[in-house]
């Protein structure tokens, strides 16, 4: 299968060593498998990727029952920084447009999300959602937003 990360790799080339435990290189790699994890549900590689500080924030059990709600379908990666150096940390940002089904109907979430390198490996911090809108309802014979060229039944309607 395609890496749902969009990068038109194969899922096993792209994002599923990284979920698998290898170690992210940029703060883009790891918020593009954390997209993957969203898109294949693995709720525990979410919680496990929260920084430090922010891991109260949310127990596994509510990152899955979101993550079960939405069918993620794109991604779209609009700007990641350089590494930056703030109160002695090493942080990053990355800007991105996601595209997610709930009950048929279609969202757009923009977010710009900031990331830290703990023990050298990128963790999610936190994020500042710049949008988040409804676009549409998605109509059982019409094409499916992910652009797989299929009727919605035949695709994402079915996941
Ligand atoms: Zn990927
Ligand atoms: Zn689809």
């Amino acid at each position: 299968m395609l890496c749902p990360c969009g990068s038109k790799k194969i899922f096993t080339q792209c994002c599923q060593p990284i979920i698998n435990g290898i170690n992210a290189k940029t703060a883009e790699q790891l918020m593009r498998s954390r997209y993957s994890a969203y898109a294949t549900k693995n709720a525990s590689y979410l919680y496990n990727t929260y920084a430090d500080k922010s891991k109260p924030a949310q127990s596994i059990e509510e990152i899955s029952q979101w993550a079960k709600q939405c069918q993620w379908i794109k991604l779209t990666i609009l700007n990641a920084s350089p590494v930056f150096i703030e109160k002695q940390q090493r942080l990053a940002t990355v800007e991105f447009l996601a595209l997610y089904l709930q009950k048929s109907k279609l969202f757009c979430l923009q977010e710009l999300s900031t990331f830290i390198n703990e023990n050298d490996q990128w963790r999610y911090l936190d994020g500042d959602i710049i949008k988040h809108q409804y676009l549409s309802k998605i109509k059982a014979n019409e094409l499916c937003p992910c652009q797989s060229q299929k009727k919605f039944k035949k695709c994402c309607a079915m996941i």
